[in-house]
C-alpha cells in the first residue's frame, strides 16, 4: 500500500511531489533534473500525444525526425538565439577518449538544424509553405528541477515552418497557439488566458511569442504551451531564400511552437486532490475500472457477470479494466483506483446482480450511487462527458475567481503577498517595470492576453502609473 500523500494544505509542493511518486507516473533518475516516467505516467503521454498528433495533421503538418546532436556553432549564428540558451545547452565535448574538433550541443531546440535543412528543401514559392513537426527529447541544463514541470531532459514536440511571407508566418504562429488552446481546454479540462509573451520573456530568437497560461490550484500560473513567430531571423541566419512567382529571390519566415511533458504537471496540478490522481475522461488511459466483490463460495458467478459488464463497455468503445484480483480487499481496490485516477469506477457484488444494479462513483465526487443495470452503457457515456466537463467548469471558476483587476501598486502588491492568482492589471511597455516586480514580488508577466480590454488600457501602469500600452496578466509561475 502506497504511503499518505501529504494534502495539499498542508504542504503544496510536497503534495505534487507525494503523488506524482505514489500514483507511480515518474521516478527521480539518477541523474540530477533527469526524471524516469513510469507506464503509467508514459500511457497518459500517449494520449496526449496521439490527441495532439492528429490536430497537427489535421492543419497540413507532416511529422519527421532530426538528430540529437547539432554542431554547437549551428547555435551561434542566431545571436539572440546563442545568447538566450548558452547557459542551458549540455554539450558533447568527446568520441570515446578523443577530444572532438567541433563540440556538439544535446539539442535544447531545434530550429538550428532545421534552418540549416531547411537551405536545401526551400528552393522555389512551390516548396512553400513547409510544415513539418518532430516528437522527440530535448535537453536543458534546468538549475531548479522539478518532475515533469522542469526536467533537464524532457519528451515534447516541436513544430517548425518555412513561409514566403511575414503575415503568413505570424498567422500560423497564432492559429497554433489556439490549436494548443483547444488540446488543452478540451482535452485536459484546462482553461488558459492565451496571449503575447513580453520582449523581455519571449524565446531567444523570436519576434513574438504566444502563449497559453494556466493556473494551478495554489494560484501559481504554469506556461503550458507557446508558439513563436521567428520572423525571418532563422531564415537569414541560414541564407535560406526562395525564388517567389516573379523569378527574385526573398526571404523565408518562420513559425516554431511546442508543448512537453510539462503539460503533465499541469494536469496534476489542476484536478487532483489529497486522494491522488484525477483526470478528465477524454485523457485517461483507463476510464472505468470495474471491481466486483466476491467471496470463495460466489467467485464464479460473480467474476461471469463482471466479464459481461466489462465486455459490453469495452463494445461500446470505452477504455475499460476488469480488476478480479485475489487476495485483495475491495477497500483496497477503491483506494488505488482513486490513487491512479480512474474517473469511473463501477462496484457490484452478488446481491447487486440479484438486484439487477450496480453501483458507481465519479472519482471527482465523493459519493456512491446505484444505477439500473440495464441503465448502464447510457449511464457510462453520460457521465464521462459531464465529468469531462465538470471538471473544465470548475478549474475555469477557479481562475476566474482567482484573477483580480487591479490598478495601484500598493493594492497588487498585498493581493501577491496575501492572496495570490493572476493579476489582470496595465502596463506601460517598460521592461524596468518588470524588473521591478520580478524582484520585489517575484511576479513576472505571463502574457498580455490576446482579448484586451480596450477601456482599461486608456488607465495608467500599475508600476509607475505612466501611460499604459497594455493589459497583462501578472502571476507568479511554476
Ligand atoms: P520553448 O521552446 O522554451 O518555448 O518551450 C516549449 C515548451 O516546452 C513550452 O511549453 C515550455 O513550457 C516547455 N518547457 C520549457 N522548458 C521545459 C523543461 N525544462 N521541462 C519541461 N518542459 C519545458
Amino acid at each position: 500500500m502506497a504511503e499518505k500523500i501529504t494534502p495539499r494544505a498542508e504542504d503544496y509542493s510536497q503534495w505534487y511531489i507525494d503523488l506524482v511518486t505514489q500514483a507511480e507516473l515518474a521516478d527521480y533518475a539518477p541523474v540530477k533534473g533527469c526524471m524516469i516516467i513510469r507506464p503509467r505516467g508514459y500511457a497518459i503521454w500517449e494520449v496526449m500525444q496521439r490527441t495532439l498528433d492528429d490536430m497537427f495533421k489535421a492543419e497540413g503538418v507532416q511529422n519527421c525526425y532530426f538528430p540529437t546532436l547539432i554542431p554547437y556553432s549551428f547555435l551561434q549564428k542566431e545571436a539572440e538565439h546563442v545568447e538566450g540558451f548558452s547557459p542551458e545547452v549540455l554539450t558533447v565535448t568527446h568520441s570515446g577518449e578523443k577530444k572532438l574538433e567541433e563540440p556538439l550541443a544535446l539539442r535544447p531546440t531545434s530550429e538550428t538544424i532545421i534552418w540549416h535543412t531547411f537551405k536545401k528543401w526551400v528552393q522555389s514559392h512551390r516548396d512553400l509553405p513547409l510544415l513539418i513537426n518532430q516528437w522527440a527529447n530535448v535537453f536543458r541544463a534546468e538549475m531548479r528541477p522539478r518532475l515533469f514541470l522542469r526536467t533537464v531532459e524532457f519528451l515534447w514536440q516541436e513544430g517548425h515552418t518555412a513561409h514566403a511571407t511575414a503575415e503568413e508566418a505570424n498567422e500560423f504562429a497564432k492559429r497554433m497557439i489556439h490549436v494548443y488552446q483547444r488540446f488543452v481546454e478540451d482535452t485536459l479540462a484546462i482553461p488558459v488566458m492565451v496571449g503575447v509573451k513580453s520582449d523581455s520573456e519571449k524565446f531567444p530568437g523570436a519576434v513574438y511569442t504566444y502563449s497559453i497560461e494556466a493556473m494551478m490550484q495554489d494560484g501559481k500560473a504554469l506556461q503550458a504551451g507557446t508558439s513563436h513567430d521567428l520572423g525571418d531571423n532563422f531564415g537569414k541566419a541560414f541564407e535560406v531564400q526562395f525564388q517567389n512567382k516573379e523569378g527574385k529571390l526573398a526571404p523565408v519566415y518562420a513559425s516554431s511552437w511546442g508543448v512537453s511533458t510539462r503539460l503533465m504537471g499541469a494536469l496534476i496540478m489542476t484536478h487532483s486532490d489529497d486522494k491522488g490522481l484525477v483526470l478528465p475522461p477524454k485523457l485517461a488511459p483507463t476510464q472505468v475500472v470495474i471491481v466486483p466483490i466476491f467471496k470463495a463460495s460466489n467467485k464464479d458467478v460473480v467474476l461471469a457477470h463482471a466479464q459481461s459488464i466489462y465486455t459490453e463497455i469495452k463494445r461500446a468503445g470505452h477504455r475499460v479494466i476488469l480488476d478480479d484480483k485475489d487476495g485483495y480487499s475491495p477497500g483496497w481496490k477503491f483506494a488505488q483506483w482513486e490513487l491512479a485516477g480512474v474517473p469511473l469506477r463501477i462496484e457490484f457484488g452478488e446481491r447487486d446482480m440479484q438486484s439487477q444494479s450496480l453501483v458507481v462513483s465519479r472519482r471527482d465526487r465523493a459519493e456512491k450511487e446505484s444505477i439500473e443495470a440495464s441503465q448502464l452503457l447510457s449511464y457510462v457515456e453520460q457521465t464521462l462527458a459531464t465529468m469531462q466537463n465538470d471538471l473544465f467548469l470548475s478549474a475555469k471558476e477557479r481562475m476566474q475567481t482567482r484573477t483580480k483587476e487591479l490598478v495601484d501598486y500598493p493594492a497588487f502588491t498585498r493581493y501577491f503577498e496575501e492572496e495570490g492568482g493572476f493579476a489582470l492589471a496595465c502596463w506601460c511597455g517598460d521592461a524596468s517595470c518588470e524588473t521591478k516586480v520580478k524582484t520585489q514580488l517575484q511576479v513576472t508577466i505571463r502574457n498580455l492576453p490576446f482579448i484586451q480590454n480596450e477601456e482599461a488600457i486608456t488607465g495608467r501602469c500599475v508600476v509607475c502609473g505612466e501611460q499604459a500600452k497594455h493589459q497583462a496578466i501578472w502571476s507568479k509561475s511554476y
